[in-house]
This record gives structure tokens, sequence and C-alpha cells, in this order.
């Protein structure tokens, strides 16, 4: 089917209304055309799912194998392509002088070869823009469009100006060069790489800046970053507004030139903080937005591969299920360190790929120009792309089927994480899924602004140290506890206003069954988590000298049955720490089965033995609320220090509060040996359920190379809905006979190599 722009299509469409036909009528008509049949009313934005990039540098005009391409378009199945348009380098000849040409392209437009030829094989066209920066010609033509200091110089990226987001250069410059690619080729929409301009780290002091910040605010910009400033909180609100009006402008415009369905779509990062540092409101993006194009291209050590298949359902959870979420997937070695032009060992390059299938994002292959000397790249996408047309209806539109929701907050990650993001807030998050993972429970993450929409749907929300709530955030939570959900909070959530205030006492105390000790002390601690300690807690209900091990001749009476959330410490009264405190007092009525262990020395040995062996310093505390569900906070940094050290004790004793906290509401188990991530969802009439190998990469160093096989898992899934029959395995593709066990269902995988998807009907 070959899309031509919207805004033809329209104007036929209403000429033919006018003229009375009737939808067979004109749907016959622009079938012969060459327009949308009827069938495919469907907008490309919704059914595009497979997406190729070769990402044009400045010589390549002079070397572009547009037919081999074209071939590989093919081979790799695509639906969409995005081509390097304009921006920093334009790949057409622009009538905007101030455009920069590339270097190598003479007279040629190589962008709109292209597009026409992707048109001619039916596949949907976005022009790739960068519109944040420009050489120095341009500059010196209109410096007032640019970013500058305090002291009136310029921003500058390596050679090139950044250009300011509350300029000309956005409002008229930037329209003109969409609408001159639209009319010239009429590509579906755009993507944009750095569309948002300077980012957190620096103010822009240009006449642009002050002048709109003073009439919107009333206040001068701010001289300098100070969190504590109300003027440089307003400005980083404001910054944000700047960005949703810019993604709402660049959208009217292509919209206007090109049809309802022209979208212009910037790129969004998969970190939060990242989000944070270049203003890109998550939330506000997705409400707005027909599709997120995710530029993440690879994973890090620290976050693995499931990090793909998180952030894939964070995307979802605020843009909607039915919408797509393409991500830029790196062919090429990306990430540290970073090689434009050597191939990404396929292994690795396919386990982000499959980890992305598995939190519902679409495929994109991505490879910095259109020639390589290293060839092994243009093979590594082929069997994922394949796969991926070939199960495409399972991986689209479902509902993620989840026992915890992970809560995170952009607003926190801000005015609570400030400066500190990474260690306030990213690592306690990144600590809470990995232990989800570890323990193969099925969560979602789930925005702080979401939280109703999930009573009742998800049983247990979990909020790693999400400091920043506001009263009507605590509101939130605490209604999901009064109608019956369970929670997990840790560290220093709610211990912050939504700007990053300290409270008197936690603003969920009442739920916690907690309260702060010295709330200025607790305001100051609790922004600057202390470094690894020699800390320890200590497990309330003593083994006593029935354990097995030498006796000092002080061990008391065993002490009787320890708490569920303490299951699988048998032998051992203490569990490593490493982090510090804040003293609570605690509601009676309340459960306490840890305590703190203050620090004592690591060296010399002979000096590590505990000064201070027994606090009362509650390092947990449980309790059930009137309306049922169980609340455990968890005062102790525990998931910041899983996400450190990685240590199996954290990882167990946060599973092991968990379940207690699910109950019997677990919807999955996943029975045998590795390290798996699995992501259930539904569909009507069947569950598909992904299963990721990570043994190999879990522990090792990125890239991965070689793949340990899974032996066989077994799948429990408890209680489900419906009597399902058949699992059809699509990677093995066979298809295993479900069993009933009781009220629970079972089934057998084969070995995994990568992945599985196993279909339930
Ligand atoms: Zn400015």
């Amino acid at each position: 089917m070959n899309e031509r722009p919207c805004r033809s299509g329209d104007t036929r469409r209403r000429f033919l209304q006018t003229n009375l036909l009737g939808a067979a009528a004109l749907g016959a008509l622009e079938n012969r055309s060459g327009e949308a049949t009827p069938a495919d009313e469907t907008p490309w934005y919704r059914r595009t799912y497979r997406w190729g990039q070769t990402n044009i540098t400045e010589n390549d005009p002079l070397r572009y194998d547009i037919a081999w391409w074209r071939e590989y378009w093919k081979t790799t199945e695509l639906q969409g392509v995005i081509i390097n348009a304009g921006g920093i380098v334009a790949y057409y000849p622009s009538r905007d002088p101030l455009q920069h040409r590339a270097e190598f392209l003479g007279g040629r437009d190589l962008y709109g070869e292209l597009v026409k030829a992707a048109h001619e094989d039916g596949l949907v066209v976005l022009a790739r823009m960068d519109s944040n920066r420009a050489g120095e010609d341009f500059y010196r033509k209109h410096p007032d469009w640019f970013t500058v200091d305090a002291s009136g110089a310029p921003y500058r990226a390596a050679d090139k100006y950044i250009s300011c987001i509350n300029s000309p250069y956005y409002e008229e410059y930037l329209p003109d060069v969409l609408r001159e690619i639209i009319e010239r080729s009429h590509p579906e929409g755009f993507a944009d790489n750095s569309w948002s301009g300077l980012s957190r780290d620096h103010v822009c002091y240009c006449s642009n800046c002050s002048q709109r910040f003073q009439s919107q605010t009333g206040r001068k910009l701010p001289a300098r970053a100070n969190w504590d400033d109300a003027t440089y909180r307003e400005w980083i609100r404001w910054n944000y507004r700047r960005r949703l009006e810019i993604w709402d402008l660049n959208n009217r415009v292509v919209r206007q030139a090109g049809g309802p369905h022209c979208l212009w779509i910037g790129m969004n990062s998969g970190s939060i903080a990242n989000q944070c540092i270049d203003f890109r409101d998550n939330n506000g993006i997705c409400q707005r937005a027909e599709m997120i194009l995710l530029d993440h291209q690879a994973r890090s050590n620290a976050g693995g591969f499931q990090q793909n298949a998180e952030m894939g359902k964070l995307i979802h959870n605020i843009l909607g299920w039915d919408k797509l979420a393409p991500e830029s997937m790196a062919m090429y070695q990306a990430g540290q360190p970073t090689f434009r032009l050597s191939s990404k060992p396929a292994a690795e390059a396919r386990m982000w790929m499959a980890a992305g299938f598995a939190g519902g994002i679409q495929p994109w292959w991505h490879m910095i120009s259109a020639y390589h000397e290293d060839r092994r790249m243009h093979r590594t996408a082929i069997p994922m792309m394949q796969f991926y047309k070939a199960h495409e209806e399972f991986l689209v539109n479902r509902t993620p089927v989840a026992a915890v929701g992970v809560v995170w907050s952009q607003e926190s990650t801000d005015f609570y994480g400030r400066d500190r993001a990474n260690d306030l807030t990213e690592l306690p998050y990144r600590g809470m899924v990995q232990a989800l993972v570890r323990a193969r429970i099925p969560y979602v993450p789930v925005s702080l602004k979401n939280i109703e929409r999930e009573s009742g749907r998800i049983p247990v929300l979990a909020l790693p140290n999400v400091g920043g709530l506001s009263d009507a955030d605590c509101e939130r939570v605490r209604g999901f506890v009064e109608r019956g959900g369970s929670l997990l909070a840790t560290g220093c959530t709610s211990l912050y206003t939504e700007s990053g205030d300290t409270r008197p006492d936690y603003g969920l105390a009442r739920v916690f069954g907690a309260h702060v000790m010295d709330a200025a002390e607790a305001g100051r601690a609790g922004r600057k988590p202390e470094p690894m300690a020699h800390t320890y807690l200590r497990l309330s209900t003593s083994l006593g000298a029935k354990a097995y091990g030498p006796k000092s001749g002080k061990e008391p009476a065993a002490e009787g049955s320890r708490h569920p959330v303490l299951a699988g410490f048998d032998e051992t009264d203490i569990l490593p720490f490493g982090g510090a405190l804040l003293p609570v007092r605690v509601d009676a009525g309340a459960t306490v089965p840890l305590t703190y262990i203050p620090p004592f020395p690591i060296y010399p040995p002979e000096t590590s033995w505990m000064q201070t062996e027994r606090t009362e310093i509650p390092g947990l505390v449980l309790r059930t609320a009137p309306q049922g569900g169980r609340v455990a906070f968890l005062p102790a940094d525990i998931d910041r220090r899983f996400a450190q050290g990685n240590l199996t004790d954290h990882g167990t004793l946060l599973a092991n509060i968990l379940h207690w906290l699910i109950g019997e509401r677990l919807p999955l188990r996943v029975v045998g040996s590795g390290f798996i991530d699995c992501h259930l969802y539904e569909q009507p009439g069947r569950l598909v359920l992904h299963i990721l190998n990570l043994t190999n990469s879990g522990s090792w160093r990125a890239p991965l190379d070689d793949q340990v096989p899974l032996h066989p898992v077994r799948i429990v899934l408890r209680q489900p809905g419906a009597a399902y029959g058949t699992a059809r395995l699509l990677v093995a593709g066979q298809t295993q006979r479900v069993l009933r066990n009781g009220p629970d269902l079972e089934f057998e995988t084969g070995p995994i190599l990568e992945h599985e998807v196993a279909v339930i009907s």
C-alpha cells in the first residue's frame, strides 16, 4: 500500500463526501487511486510496527547504494523508515540558505530520492530532524536565536551553537523547514532527535528567555541553580511547560501542512533522570502523543537487558497499550564504549531487542552511515524482525497482568532527587525492579498519577524512595490502601513535598504506622544517602542456642517462630545492611521484625566486632490496615543497597516482603534454575507470557556474545480466569498441553536460548 500525504487524501475525501458518494464507493475510488482502502483506515501510527534507520553521514551522498538498502528493507520486513531530512544537516536542497547542506550533497536531493523509493515500496516515512544547534554562519546571521550564559557568551556543543527554545529558531525557522519538507516529499511524519534544547545544566539568559520568564512568572531568571530557591523551582516548571508547547507547536505546524495524521514526534530517553535533565515531561508528552519514539539504544551494566522491558512497560502505562512505542536499537557498538562503525555482537543486540518485545516495544534497527566495512551488523536484526512480523498479533494491544506496581514520579526525581537523582531515586527504583525480576514476580511500572486506575487491578504498590509527594499524591496512595491494596514503601517516601520541602512527618505516616523523630535532621539526612557503611540489621527473633555453630554462652533461648518476611534466613540472626536509617517511632499494633546495628570498623580485622549489638531503631515496620491491606515500611534503604551491591540477602528480603504483601494473589510462578525475567499479558481469550533468559548477561559484563540455554522451565498459572488448553511456544515452534493442577494450570517450555513467548489459549 502506497501511503500518500494526509492532506491530499483528506481533500479528496471531503470532495467525494460533498458529492454524496457512499462509503463503499469512496473506498473503491480511493483504492483505484492508490489511497487508503477502507481496511486501512487505521492510521499509520497504529499499524507501523517494524522500523529501520540508516542514519546518514555527510559523505553518504557519494556512496548511498539505494538499491541494496531497498532490498534490505524487504529482508527485514520493514513497514517504516526514518530518513534524515534536515535540522543540523540537510540532505535535500533547502530553499532556506540558513540550513546547512550536507558537505557532499552537491545539488542532489538524497532525502527526496529515499522518500520516493520508500513510498514506492509501500513504507511509511518519518523525516528525521535534529533541531537544536547550528554552525557558525547561521549563528552570525541570528545570534539572538541562540542560548547564552549570564555574561552573554553563547553556549556551544563542539563547533555548533545551541539554539534557544524561546527564540524564532523554534517559532519561525523550524516551522518553515517542516513545511518545506512536507511540500517536497510528503512524509507521514517527523522524528526529531535533540528537540528539547538546552538541558538543565545551564540557564539561558538570552533576551527571549528573560522577557518571557518575566512576563509569565513575574520573576527574573535565576542567577544559579538552587533547588531551595522558589525562582529556580519556577524556572524548572517553566522549562517543562515550554517543551510541551514546542511539542504542540510542531504538531500544529505539521498537521496543518501535512494533514491530520501527519505527526511530529520528538525522541525520548528511557531514563527518567535523563528526561528530567532535558525537561521532557513523560506524562505530559504521552498524554498528547499518538506514538512514542524511544532513543534508548543499548543496555548498561547496571540496568541489564531487563531494563528495556521495564522501560517499555513504563511508557505504555502512561501512553496506553493500544499505542506504539518503537525504539531505536543500535546494531553498532553503542553504550560504553561507543564505536559507531563497529558491529555490536549479535547476541547482545538481539537480547536487547527481545527484552524490548517483552515490554511492548516495537523494533527499529539503527545503523550509522549507509556504508559499512564491518558488515556483520547487517545480519543482526534479520531474525528478530522476521520473528516480530510472524507473531506481531501477540506483541501489541495487550494488558499486563502484574502482582506489583512499582511507582515512579518525575516530579519527585526533580524536586526531591535534585542533582543527586541517580542516588536518591534511580538506584532505589532499579533495586526494587531488580528484586522483582530476580524473584520472578510480574510487575508493572506505575506513574504516581495513575495509582487510582490500578486499584483493584494490581494487589501491591511499591514506592521505592519516592521522596517528594504532594498532599494529593499521599491521598492517592492512602486511597489505594483503603480500598484493600497492599503497600511497600522504602527510605524517605513521602518525607518531602512535591516541591522538595521537608515535611514535619512522613506524609504517609499513619499508613506506615511510623513517624520521624526529628524532622529537620531527617530532611537533611534523607537527601544525602550515606556511602556504603559497615552496618547490619538484627532479626528481632533470635535463633538462640539451637543454631548450628560455636556458642558464646550468652545465647538466649530460641524465641519462637519468625515472621514470614524473614523466610530463608534460618541460620542467621543478622543481615548485612550498609546504609543508614532515619530513626522512627512506631505506632501501637505495628510489628518490627528488623532493627538497626550501628557501624563498627571493617579494618583492621581485630576491631571488627559489634560495639553496639542491639538498638531499638526499626529497620522494617509491618502492619495490617483496617481494610485488610498489608503495609510494609522499610526505613532501611535496602532497594538502593541491592542496586549498588547486588547482595543476595537484600534481594531475598525485598522478595519476602513483596510475597507477604501479595499473599495469594501471585498470578504466575516460573519454576526452574537460571536468571529469568518474565512478563505476563492478557489479550482477549488468551495470555501471552515472555520469558527472557538473562542467565549469562546477569553474571557478566556487556557485551554478551554467547548464550547458555536454560533448561525447560515449568510455568504455573495460579487460578487463571479461564480454562486454557494449550501453550504455543512461538520461538521453539511447538505447542504444549496445559495441564490442570487443582485451581492452577501448568505447562513446560523447551530449552530457552534468548527468549520464549508462550501464547496460552
Ligand atoms: Zn534563551
